[in-house]
């Protein structure tokens, strides 16, 4: 039986909102003493009502615009009833049947060598998209209290704005979850509505998986979907791909054995990499949900068109203008975005091909001859910058953002490679002194002596000297076993140790050879 995964997910992505959601606390990252941030309100006390953050309703927004949803004229909250002592009011404040966005759409990219036939590129379905309140965290002390066991519960996140992104049932595996969850983060830092960082609990996935039948050729043989399992809250990309695949197998196994599985809700043990059965799934009717009584109706319609003004530049759009614009290749501009290189990448580049222009007034060489060589530059820099650079910052524990070496001083270095005044392997070393000293990369190569300078007088003398001490190799070349150049050309940068310029070796022995 050939069967593939159908699944879809749900994120919650914490908003960084300066307060939380329905009080005035402040919105504070772990770390915070416990129980410090905390009220009447967003500790469910009687009485206590709640006012709804404008900024939260904003980013809740302007992330549903960016994921391509449309925004409703008008959005509530709902409450949802569980208990649990994570939730002191005993509901959590979410909305059910007016979100804040609905219908979007997100178009990820996979890597060749990860995805399925055809399947290189695929859009994903947004169905929803809506603010709710976070829960507080519980934590079990380890020695318990007074020699009994404990949990003991911090408050200070219950309240603390989220929003939850639902997407369609349309990822068919779990390199494709990967890479919606990394695009998702990519659209959230864009927006600056979250670092949406997963080790830090800023987004949280759950997965929802079944299996399904389908004929050799990959189609399905049922319109209908099986039975799936939710996995809960899975915290980092490879938990998220982890906990696919043991659950593919899972249910293949289930089927196989001719007991399909049911639906049901499963935790993912990281330590025994294994998804465990914690209920049997509750439906929307064990929240017993009600509109919340507490707060008045949301009317988006100015909200929409004042975030509509300040969506940002979307990475795809981002990594599509680095190709066409800066001549980046498309995998080298993912990365840069990614990564978020791509602001310092764009302003080396526009150093480069400010002097680019300028050089083509002297040579009036036209705007294919510029185009083609900013595309050598933009190899240089892509090439330098993702291994080189990243590599040296790594190793450093440096960010791009806060190393010594600016994007014009990045420029100039590619510069003097492009120029040949100076080789890779030196080149490297020039890029650590400018990142220990924050110098000048023009000044750094001459007082460390590691520009490509043998030249004129030097060069001839060599190239001479070298010629009259190997008369055999001479002679050869002279019959006509003319790759023997390249061979002299070994020869002179050996002796140099790299510090001459490779074709102006080679134009001077032909000339001295009179070839
Ligand atoms: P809830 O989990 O809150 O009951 P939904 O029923 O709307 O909410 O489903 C939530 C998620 O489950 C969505 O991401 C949806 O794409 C996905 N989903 C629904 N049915 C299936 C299925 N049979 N197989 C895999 N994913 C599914
Ligand atoms: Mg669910
Ligand atoms: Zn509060």
């Amino acid at each position: 039986m050939k069967m593939i995964p159908i699944i879809g997910l749900e994120i919650h992505v914490q908003l960084n909102t300066k307060s939380k959601m329905f009080c005035a606390c402040p919105n504070v990252d772990d770390g915070a003493p416990p129980n410090t941030a905390i009220c009447p309100v967003c500790t469910g006390q009687p009485g206590a009502l709640p006012t709804l953050n404008a900024a939260a309703l904003d980013k809740g927004v302007l992330a549903g615009l960016a994921l391509g949803c449309a925004i409703p004229d008008r959005s509530a909250f709902d409450r949802k009833n569980y208990f649990y002592p994570d939730l002191p009011k005993g509901y959590q404040i979410s909305q059910f049947a007016l979100p804040v966005a609905l219908d979007g759409a997100v178009e990820i990219q996979i890597p060749t060598d990860e995805a399925l036939p055809g399947r290189e590129s695929v859009r994903i379905g947004i169905t929803r998209a809506h603010l709710e309140e976070d829960a507080a965290k519980n934590f079990h002390a380890p020695e318990g209290i007074g020699g009994r066991p404990a949990t003991l519960v911090d408050y200070n996140r219950g309240g603390t704005p989220l929003i939850e992104i639902v997407t369609e049932p349309d990822l068919r595996s779990a390199a494709e979850a990967k890479c919606f969850l990394q695009e998702l983060r990519a659209m959230m830092r864009a927006c600056k509505v979250s670092n949406a960082d997963m080790e830090k609990g800023q987004m949280r996935c759950d997965v929802n998986i079944s299996l399904m039948e389908v004929d050799a050729n990959g189609n399905h043989l049922s319109p209908k979907f099986n039975a799936r399992t939710e996995i809960k809250n899975l915290n980092s990309f490879r938990a998220v791909e982890r906990a696919i695949e043991f659950e593919i197998k899972r249910q293949q196994a289930l089927f196989e054995a001719g007991t399909p599985p049911i639906e049901s809700t499963r935790g993912w043990d990281e330590n025994q990499g294994k998804t465990l059965e914690q209920r049997t799934k509750e439906t929307s009717a064990d929240y017993r949900y009600f509109p919340e009584p507490d707060l008045p109706p949301q009317n988006l319609q100015s909200v929409r068109e004042a975030m509509a003004q300040r969506l940002p530049e979307l990475p795809s759009a981002k990594r599509q203008r680095l190709h066409e614009e800066h001549g980046f290749a498309p995998n080298v501009a993912a990365l840069l975005v990614a990564n978020e290189w791509d602001e310092y990448a764009e302003q080396a580049m526009g150093e480069l091909a400010a002097w680019l222009e300028a050089s083509d007034d002297e040579h009036r060489s036209g705007g294919d001859v510029i185009a083609e060589r900013r595309t050598e530059m933009s190899r240089l820099v892509g090439g330098w910058l993702t291994s080189k650079l990243a590599g040296i910052l790594v190793e450093k524990n440096l960010t791009l953002k806060d190393c010594n070496i600016t994007p014009e001083n990045f420029a100039e270095f590619v510069r003097l490679l492009d120029k040949g005044e100076i080789n890779s392997a030196n080149g490297q070393k020039l890029l650590l002194l400018m990142l220990e000293t924050g110098g000048d990369p023009s000044d750094l190569m001459e007082t460390h002596n590691l520009g490509q300078s043998v030249g004129g007088n030097e060069l001839l003398t060599i190239v001479e000297r070298n010629l009259q001490a190997n008369p055999d190799q001479v002679a050869a070349i002279r019959a006509g076993k003319t790759q023997l150049v390249k061979w002299f050309v070994g020869l002179i940068m050996r002796e140099t140790e790299g510090r001459c310029n490779p074709q102006q070796a080679e134009e001077e022995i032909k000339k001295q050879l009179g070839l």
